[in-house]
Parts: C-alpha cells; sequence; structure tokens
C-alpha cells in the first residue's frame, strides 16, 4: 500500500490555545497555509480547575474548525503536565473531553496524546469515538524511558485493538528539527508536527515558514483528513502492546 507516496501532512499541537499572542499566531498559520498545508489543529480542551475560560476556548476552536479538519490533544496533568502521572485515569479523561466537546456542538476526528502517550484503554477509547489517532511516531523520543506507554509505527497502519475494533494511526514522522536537519532526505511520507507555543519565537516561526513553504514543494501537501482516506486501507497490525521500542 503506498496511496501516500511523495504527500506531506502538518499537524500543530495547540496547547495553549488561550493564549492571545499564541493563538493569533497560530490563527494566522492556519489562514497562511505556508507552502499549501492546511494545518490539522490538535487542541487541547480547556482545563477549568486551571481557571481556562471555556466560551473563549469555544469561540477560537469554532474558527479552528472552519479553517482546517479539527483534532484533540489531551494534557493529563493540566496545561503543563502532557503525560498522565500517578494513578491518573488516562482513558477517563479522554472519554470526558471526547464527551464534552461533542457536547458543545464541535466533532474533532483527529487525536494526538500528551508527551506521545498511548495505552490500551486510551487507544480502545478513540476508537470508540471514531477518532483516527496521530498519537504514534515513526521514531523514539530519546526524553522518554524505555517502557514509557507509547507507540512506534514504520508507516500509516489500521491498528487491531484487543477488543478486536480497529483505530487509524497517522504516525508523525518529523519535529520541525528534525525537519530542518532531515529535508534532504525525506521518506516518502511525511507527517511534520510542531507546537502552537513555538509560533510566538521569532526565529523558530520563521523556521517553520521556510520549512513549510519547502517542504510544499518536495512532497504534495495534503490534510490529515485526505490523509486518513487515502490510508483506509492501510495494513492491518495487532496492538502490540503499550510500548514498541525499535
Ligand atoms: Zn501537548
Amino acid at each position: 500500500m503506498t496511496g501516500w507516496e511523495r504527500y506531506a501532512v502538518v499537524s500543530c499541537h495547540a496547547e495553549r490555545p488561550l493564549d492571545d499572542r499564541v493563538w493569533a499566531a497560530f490563527e494566522r498559520l492556519l489562514r497562511d497555509r505556508p507552502g499549501g498545508f492546511a494545518v490539522t489543529p490538535l487542541l487541547r480542551p480547556p482545563d477549568t480547575a486551571s481557571g481556562e475560560n471555556e466560551e473563549r476556548w469555544l469561540e477560537r476552536a469554532r474558527v479552528a474548525a472552519s479553517l482546517a479538519p479539527l483534532g484533540h490533544h489531551t494534557h493529563w496533568g493540566g496545561p503543563t503536565q502532557a503525560r498522565p502521572k500517578g494513578d491518573v485515569d488516562a482513558a477517563a479523561i479522554v472519554h470526558r473531553e471526547a464527551e464534552w466537546l461533542r457536547a458543545q456542538g464541535l466533532e474533532p476526528r483527529f487525536f494526538c496524546g500528551g508527551g506521545w502517550y498511548l495505552d490500551p484503554p486510551v487507544a480502545e477509547t478513540l476508537a470508540s469515538f471514531g477518532y483516527v489517532d496521530c498519537t504514534a511516531t515513526t521514531f523514539r523520543q530519546p526524553y522518554l524511558a524505555d517502557d514509557a506507554p507509547r507507540l512506534q509505527l514504520d508507516a500509516p497502519a489500521r491498528v487491531r485493538l484487543p477488543s478486536g475494533a480497529l483505530l487509524l494511526e497517522l504516525p508523525a514522522t518529523h519535529s520541525v528539527g528534525m525537519l530542518a536537519r532531515g529535508v534532504a532526505r525525506l521518506p516518502g511520507l511525511v507527517h511534520v508536527h510542531f507546537h502552537d507555543w513555538e509560533l510566538v519565537d521569532r526565529k523558530r516561526s520563521a523556521a517553520i515558514g521556510v520549512l513549510l513553504r519547502l517542504l510544499g514543494r518536495l512532497r504534495r501537501p495534503i490534510d490529515a483528513a485526505q490523509l486518513a482516506e487515502r490510508a483506509s486501507a492501510a495494513q492491518e497490525i495487532p496492538w502490540p502492546g503499550a510500548t514498541i521500542t525499535r
């Protein structure tokens, strides 16, 4: 299955949509589409326990949804703690957020776990809501422990979960830094990810613009929904366990 060779897709972990400067930069990116990329906004829902404003968040999420296929990003320990800590029920938090989003009339189709966290109960929850998951990566994060729950896949795949449900994975292939270093030897499919707050660092924001315009010439830009369509018959693999390290 090579329905995605020579294509590229870009997603952004929108972790600080209530920060006015970050949001302004992110909205500009969604509207400008550098390199022709409709960047998939993976939005972290508001954390009311941290005082985040739901109404303003919803206004901004609706703008994002009008500009690109909407996604959902979960931080399991509040705004600054991406991966679950202690005995939090990671799947229950995803379930609660997914239900809240739908109760607000938003239906994000894409998901990415904070800190690349994925375990079987979270994966089952994602499948039950019909999400396409972007938590897998083609690379190993050097800062994660060997046994940290995550998922590493070489290419898009339909993962058969223990319950029998299927979860389509669209693994990220590059961070911005990896793209800058690896632009001369790109794989067939490129899935770049970055964070909304990187856009308020002037040098980094400029680098993102340059790299996306270059990538848009080297690979055909598509959005996450178009990649999901192309990957709809991707290889089916059994759930490989909470962690793959290779
Ligand atoms: Zn995050």
